[in-house]
């Protein structure tokens, strides 16, 4: 059966952003066509008065399972935050991550996310997980070898992408993810580089979070963290950056050069104090920007209609122009130029015939979308004041996950209620 949107005001970041009305056919997993067309005999029809369909927000930065670290370690920056994070996360056993990261798919759905790179340890937890929420994934075995134990990581982690490469709806994709350059030795960086290039997965690491991330970089290789990890040939592979705050204009440079591509995570970094992304000065040199949540222990949600607003208010804030990162530009990062930030764009990120069909429609049926017209800009609505609880339906692969706010295939009373059993143990060992 066919799924038709019918009459909907839609944004389909295809371009410079513009509203546009029309309908949307979807058959099997791709969009077929868009604009003025009509329903067939045995479509399921998605009315669209009051609605508004945008392509899926892609949350290009994720520690699901963290969700069950929720409000713990608050008030303090990343380093000491990571001391207390790291050493509690020993205690969470593989049944913790798959509820984790069930709740945390929830979440993201709910907020509209259709697709979500993840980075943590035991991630085929999360891959069961997926199996029931159908959520999009690009999924990686965050890599560390500062206990010598890194090699063994990689291999484990390249025989699981290995014999999982097809589950057969092309809903999960691998990437390799060493943690970060502190974290990592040289030899072990060269590696993963040298897996990922052979096997044409991305790398997905964090760059940059720190001023001190810089100064330890400098002082173990005698170099900033851009031209060290370009000297050791990690930037000759698809690499996608969490962060990229503490940044000179060589290392913005060598992004351009290189075709790093950055995931901005901007609720985490205020929160830990992190810092502030130069995104003009990526953006004039044409560095791809897209948007993540980062952990829920950072954030502290999975809410990616937050990270575009704190994105573009923050810019704002900081380089005191309020025309910096206007709605539109906000709005793209969180879906084409994620999807592109992920090396996905040829897939999602758009809506358009030929892509897959990742979509979430709003109920515009709200005071805060009031009035609009012309003047009364639905992006700078949606950009500004939607809410999550604004998302009515999400089709992810051509499939409605969410109908009318509430996940179609999890029951979500259950991931409450185990969650709840679950922490009150895992805080117990911890
Ligand atoms: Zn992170």
């Amino acid at each position: 059966m066919a799924l038709f949107i019918k009459d909907i005001d839609y944004l389909p970041m295809t371009g410079s952003p513009q509203l546009k009305r029309g309908s949307i056919r979807i058959e099997g997993r791709r969009i077929t066509a868009v604009g003025a067309i009509s329903p067939q005999w045995g479509d399921e029809v998605i009315y669209g008065h009051d609605k508004l369909a945008l392509p899926g927000f892609v949350n290009g930065h994720c520690h699901a399972a963290m969700t069950m670290l929720r409000g713990f370690g608050e008030g303090l920056p990343l380093r000491e935050w990571l001391s207390r994070v790291q050493p509690a996360e020993a205690a969470l056993r593989e049944e913790d991550i798959y509820w984790a990261s069930l709740l945390a798919q929830m979440e993201m759905m709910k907020a509209g996310v259709t697709c979500y790179a993840d980075m943590y340890f035991s991630e085929e937890c999360s891959l069961w997980a997926l199996e029931e929420s159908g959520i999009r994934a690009v999924l990686a075995n965050g890599l560390v070898d500062d206990d010598g134990r890194g090699e063994g990581r990689l291999r484990a982690m390249l025989q699981w992408a290995d014999h999982y490469r097809d589950d057969g709806r092309g809903l999960v994709s691998f990437a390799l993810a060493p943690h970060a350059v502190y974290s990592c030795s040289e030899p072990f960086l060269r590696d993963i580089a040298f897996e990922a290039r052979k096997r044409q997965l991305p790398l997905h690491i964090h760059i940059a979070e720190t001023a001190a991330e810089q100064e330890s970089c400098a002082a173990a290789h005698g170099r900033r963290v851009l031209p060290y990890l370009r000297d050791i040939g990690f930037l000759d592979g698809r690499v996608f950056a969490a962060h990229m705050i503490h940044l000179d204009e060589e290392e913005m440079d060598i992004a351009a050069e290189k075709d790093v591509r950055v995931v901005h995570c901007p609720q985490s970094n205020m929160k830990l104090a992190s810092g502030v992304l130069p995104y003009r000065s990526l953006r004039r040199r044409g560095v791809t920007v897209g948007l993540g949540t980062d952990g829920a222990a950072s954030n502290n949600d999975l809410d990616m209609l937050e990270e575009t607003r704190c994105a573009s208010l923050l810019q704002k804030v900081a380089s005191g122009d309020a025309a910096a990162l206007p709605p539109g530009e906000a709005l793209a990062m969180a879906t084409r130029e994620g999807a592109k930030a992920l090396f996905l764009d040829d897939q999602i990120g758009t809506i358009e015939p030929g892509k897959l069909a990742d979509i979430t429609i709003l109920s515009l049926w709200r005071p805060h979308f009031y009035p609009r017209n012309d003047v009364n800009d639905v992006m700078s609505h949606v950009v500004y004041g939607a809410k999550n609880g604004d998302v009515h339906t999400v089709i992810i692969n051509g499939s409605v996950r969410v109908r009318a706010g509430k996940c179609v295939d999890i029951d979500e009373s259950r991931v409450y209620h185990e969650i709840q059993k679950r922490a009150a143990g895992f805080w117990r060992r911890v």
